[in-house]
């Protein structure tokens, strides 16, 4: 059963909530990335009690409502226009656009700067692109060979070391095949360093178990203990 929404002020902040009754023995709080807040509480609470547990617990609401707020803003469809923010390595840029007979992207002053002779949504997004692809192949090459020489000290065994590979993909950040072929996503490049690192791990893992079996979870975190938590950060970072 849910209830009509509860609204309380803390600071200068507003929070709505509903409570979901059920049989249960304790109160939870979740915060859902569509930045709703939901109380799960036993039947029988009163409403006083889950009023004040809000309470104490308003300064981690409000921090997790900002940050999937945030995301969301991040996601709605890009339009490529000046002062839009465009992440690169997990680092949010404002967009700067400028006219130029030259083509260029690059990182100047804290803003992500593109000079284009032709400026329009499609043509700054197609050199957005490629400039994402050349920082991905400047930059992975380095992070597979140092995460490969962590990954073979901690797994003390006799493999082979993969090709590796860096694509455009769609729908996948990384595979592994039996060809013994590593590919990463070039669009990782946008995301924190741990993130890129959290897939690559994942798919050297997969040289040992080619499955997502629990042995294959108990290595991966053997190898990188805080996996899911950058794999979150991924996915949250990355939604829509
Ligand atoms: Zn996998």
């Amino acid at each position: 059963m849910l209830s009509q929404p509860f609204t309380l002020t803390h600071k200068d902040s507003k929070i709505s909530y509903n409570i979901h009754y059920s049989v249960r023995k304790t109160i939870s709080i979740e915060v859902s990335n569509s930045q709703q807040v939901i109380v799960k509480a036993p039947v029988a609470t009163e409403n006083k009690q889950i009023h004040s547990i809000i309470q104490k617990k308003a300064d981690w609401i409000v921090k997790k409502l900002a940050y999937f707020k945030n995301i969301t803003t991040n996601f709605t469809p890009k339009q490529y226009i000046d002062g839009e923010q465009h992440l690169y390595l997990g680092t949010s840029y404002p967009l700067k656009i400028d006219y130029s007979c030259v083509n260029s992207v690059g990182i100047i002053n804290n803003l992500l700067h593109v000079t284009t002779s032709t400026i329009t949504a499609y043509n700054i997004k197609q050199q957005l692109q490629s400039w994402y692809m050349q920082q991905a192949k400047l930059l992975f090459s380095d992070i597979f060979e140092n995460n490969w020489r962590y990954f073979i000290t901690i797994v003390k065994q006799n493999l082979i070391k993969p090709s590796f590979k860096i694509r455009n993909m769609k729908s996948r950040w990384g595979s592994c095949s039996t060809k013994n072929i590593v590919t990463l996503n070039s669009n990782l490049i946008k995301y924190p360093q741990d993130c890129i690192e959290s897939v690559l791990m994942h798919e050297f893992c997969h040289l040992i178990h080619f499955n997502h079996s629990k042995e294959f979870y108990k290595l991966l975190t053997e190898v990188m203990p805080d996996w899911k938590h950058h794999e979150q950060n991924l996915n949250d970072l990355s939604r829509h």
